[in-house]
């Protein structure tokens, strides 16, 4: 929502305040802030994204807060590959069998705005080449 500059701003905002403190998502896991919860296991979360950008729009995140792709390690292999895998079966569970686009920003360039890694997933119409 916003539109492209709004996202943009909102997410250098976020690059310039990325700090150590949780985030937003940390709450959804908590359950203290509400979400769309479409499936979750001991080392992630999958839920609906609150603005979508297309008609099928979720986020799989790591229960554990590492902040952003630039700052993972040999350590997160597993994880980060089990990540792509939920994706991939939440994308046929929600009927994407046309294909969808994975996405994750990485800081300012990248356009992230919250620091808690998390992979896009959207689907249910064509998207374009390149991204904004
Ligand atoms: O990759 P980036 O950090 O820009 O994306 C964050 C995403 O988290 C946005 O798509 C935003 O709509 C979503 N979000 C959400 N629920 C919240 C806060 C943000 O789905 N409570």
């Amino acid at each position: 929502s916003g539109g492209q500059d709004g996202e943009v701003g909102k997410a250098q905002r976020a690059a310039n305040e990325a700090g150590t403190e949780a985030t937003i998502f940390s709450r959804i896991i908590a359950r203290t802030v509400p979400a769309t919860i479409l499936y979750e296991d001991e080392e992630c979360l999958v839920f609906r994204d609150v603005a979508p950008q297309a008609p099928v729009h979720f986020l799989v995140i790591p229960k554990r807060p590492i902040p952003r792709l630039s700052r993972v390690g040999p350590q997160d292999a597993q994880l980060l590959g089990h990540l792509m895998v939920v994706a991939a079966r939440t994308a046929q569970a929600e009927g994407l069998s046309d294909g969808y686009r994975l996405v994750i920003n990485d800081g300012k360039h990248g356009a992230q705005s919250v620091y808690h890694l998390h992979l896009h997933v959207l689907g249910g119409r064509q998207m374009n080449w390149p991204p904004g």
